[in-house]
């Protein structure tokens, strides 16, 4: 081992954050955890991570549970953590594996839905101490100060990741890169007088800290104006399941239509396609920031005469999207 690895990896096992994915007395990990786990922290902070993780393996203890569960409750668990597609391809997958069981190669685990390399690399590493680096932006950031590459691309990134990593402790070494991304070598203010590691960096030692990596292009934000149809009995909504491939796909929301030329345009084809004669009463204006898009809702309330199934918000899986919307309805199922 390197100096480097040493030094990290001795920091690491002394500072590590306690964490309920992290059972280092155990020796190695449970594959469906630590793929639960990855999955879940990608988009979302460790805090609420942590809490969606207790939740689902209170519910889906095993890979076969999850596996057997309908995906609306799946989706249901994952409700308000966005970026809804993990939560499908996680059902996807647990139902190949249930039936194949864990892979044990990272063309197996990239095999299955919605895995790609950084999740492959992880659970591999940690739960069966496979000589296999990550790159996640935590890494990305420790990388490119260490060898002083202000705009390092994937492929450089992966090659140096691999170099360095300890193959004796693989996961070890994965989880103590992004443990000192997350929590010494941060994007700003990095602290780099008490950093294990700092006398090999080359962007310390050369005052380059704070240009290294250099900040990436801002993806512009898409305005997306619709109007919304809020159709209730006082008690009940009426909610439609979104189509499986697009966004939000799989969980339940109102009627929506997006604003091609005019507000009033918009609406009266809503109408037309809900067979609806009353135009509804303006109720307010939700705005929803997803990603790179922002949502600017218009939305209507109509009191149901028409056949359309109403049902209550608390059964099925919503977006914060649509959940900001029901708000606007008072219904009392929600209050
Ligand atoms: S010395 Fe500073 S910039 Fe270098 S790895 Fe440590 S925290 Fe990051």
């Amino acid at each position: 081992m390197s100096e480097l690895q040493t030094e990290l990896l001795e920091w690491y096992f002394a500072n590590a954050r306690v964490l309920p994915w992290r059972d280092r007395e155990a020796g190695t990990r449970d594959p469906y955890r630590t793929w639960l786990s990855e999955t879940l922290l990608q988009q979302t902070q460790i805090s609420r991570g942590s809490v969606y993780y207790t939740a689902f393996l209170e519910v889906f203890p095993t890979v076969q549970d999850l596996a057997d569960a309908p995906l609306e409750a799946v989706l249901k668990l994952w409700e308000g953590a966005g970026y809804y597609a993990r939560a499908r391809n996680l059902h996807a997958a647990a139902r190949v594996i249930a039936q194949h069981g864990f892979p044990t190669t990272l063309e197996g685990w990239r095999a299955l839905p919605g895995v790609g390399r950084y999740t492959a690399g992880a659970v591999l590493s940690l739960s069966r101490n496979a000589p296999l680096p990550v790159v996640d932006g935590n890494v990305r950031r420790v990388l490119a100060r260490l060898l002083v590459e202000p705009d390092p691309t994937e492929t450089w990134l992966w090659v140096q990741a691999e170099q360095l990593i300890d193959s004796s402790q693989p996961g070890a070494w994965n989880e103590a890169m992004i443990e000192l991304g997350a929590t010494v070598c941060m994007p700003r203010k990095p602290r780099c007088a008490s950093c294990p590691i700092n006398s090999h960096c080359a962007a310390f030692h050369a005052a380059r800290v704070d240009q290294i990596p250099a900040p990436k292009p801002r993806v512009a934000v898409k305005q997306i104006h619709a109007v919304a149809l809020l159709i209730t009995d006082g008690a009940r909504v009426y909610l439609e399941q979104r189509a499986l491939t697009g966004l939000l796909g799989g969980l339940h929301g109102v009627p929506l239509e997006v604003v091609a030329s005019t507000r009033d345009d918009a609406l009266a084809a809503l109408l037309e396609r809900y067979g609806l004669a009353a135009t509804g009463e303006w109720v307010g204006k939700v705005a929803h920031t997803m990603t790179h898009r922002q949502f600017q809702l218009e939305v209507y309330h109509l009191t149901s005469s028409t056949a359309l199934p109403l049902e209550s918000p608390q059964h099925v899986a919503l977006s914060k999207l649509d959940a900001k919307v029901l708000a606007l309805s008072k219904l009392e199922a929600l209050f």
